[in-house]
């Protein structure tokens, strides 16, 4: 007998285009929300778009709460949280780079409210996904949540952005190659759970992103529009698979270490991006894909290097040697690298000198 039976979660409307912030009344309307507002913003973020889409709400005689969050912490989940109860909201909305948005998905996920997610910048695929991802300590957690009920991501605002958000989100998906490779690898082996449609489609996802390349240029508005679509495909990649193994694998894991061992040095995207150069070796050695990430990146102006990531080789080797213990997901890392093994891959692939 047949008795498998899954949830796929999407969101309802994804709305994408120049000067869509002025539609985030309608796509209130099309989704029948009701009730006020509660806007989750960062300082530059409530200049560019929560400032001016507050003022079309009150227009429209809805008092949204605003709160500005300063840094991504589990404090200021919580503060966004008793705002919510105290202000009496009904859902909330993300406006911002991921920052504002994994904040208001965790939030939203506690309250069992709704959420939007307007992003101001392409840097990472939280944006669309169901994980959401804060520091927890001296480490990076990412969680389950639930993904925003509607996206709208005005590509006017994301051109806008600092250019090196924008190559950090299409690092994170040039990423999804070697996430995609480690899936496989851990079904053969551990016979984890898979799903072929969402490792194809994180996988198109990457290569329609390395073969438009060359359009991703600062500036060009059409550039924030690739990278946005891709980011969404990369996220809902995730929710069919109802996991982050679409677009995560070893290369997060060696990421999410840096952000442990060297806090703040580099963007996530920018940090998978060679983690990805280094796992992608390790799948297929010297003649595989690792040449084509690594051309990808540096095409669009990504680090390939520690040094471009500012970062010290020692540091890339310890994270390296020890990022499979963060969590129980199978890559290609295996049980760990030993270090002539580490130093050996980064040379070769030139990360480090
Ligand atoms: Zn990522």
């Amino acid at each position: 007998m047949f008795e498998k039976s899954t949830w796929i979660r999407l969101p309802r409307n994804v709305v994408v285009g120049h000067g869509v912030r002025d539609e985030v009344l309608d796509v209130i309307d099309d989704l029948h929300l009701q009730g006020r507002p509660l806007f989750v913003t960062s300082p530059t973020p409530r200049e560019v778009a929560a400032d001016p889409i507050a003022a079309d709400f009150e227009a429209a005689g809805i008092e949204p709460a605003i709160v500005t969050i300063e840094k991504a912490t589990f404090e200021a989940v919580e503060q966004v949280i008793e705002v919510a109860e105290a202000e009496d909201v009904s859902y909330l909305v993300g406006i911002g780079g991921g920052k504002a948005i994994d904040i208001a998905k965790l939030a939203s996920h506690h309250l069992e409210m709704g959420f939007l997610s307007v992003p101001t910048a392409a840097s990472h695929d939280g944006i669309v996904s169901n994980r959401g991802s804060v520091p927890d300590g001296d480490s990076r957690h990412s969680v389950a949540a639930e993904p925003p009920l509607a996206v709208v991501a005005d590509t006017g605002i994301l051109a806008e952005a600092p250019w090196e958000l924008t190559t950090a989100g299409c690092a994170d998906i040039i990423s999804n190659y070697t996430a995609v490779m480690d899936w496989r690898l851990a079904q053969r082996l551990k016979d984890v759970e898979y799903s072929e449609y969402a490792a194809a489609l994180s996988e198109m996802t990457a290569e329609i992103l390395v073969d438009n390349a060359d359009l991703i240029r600062p500036g060009l508005e059409e550039s924030a529009w690739i990278v946005t679509k891709a980011l969404m495909s990369s996220g809902v990649a995730m929710s069919i698979a109802g996991s982050s193994r679409p677009a995560s694998g070893a290369e997060h894991l060696f990421s999410h270490q840096l952000d442990r061992l060297a806090p703040e040095a580099a963007l996530h995207g920018h940090q998978v991006g060679v983690g990805s150069i280094l796992t992608a070796y390790l799948h297929q050695g010297e003649d595989g894909i690792w040449w084509d990430i690594r051309d990808a990146l540096s095409s669009i102006d990504a680090p390939t290097t520690a040094d471009d990531l500012g970062i010290d080789d020692e540091t890339v080797i310890e994270a390296l040697t020890t990022c499979h213990e963060i969590r129980d997901r199978y890559t290609i890392l295996g049980d760990g690298m030993n270090e002539r093994a580490a130093r050996d891959v980064a040379t070769k692939t030139g990360v480090i000198e």
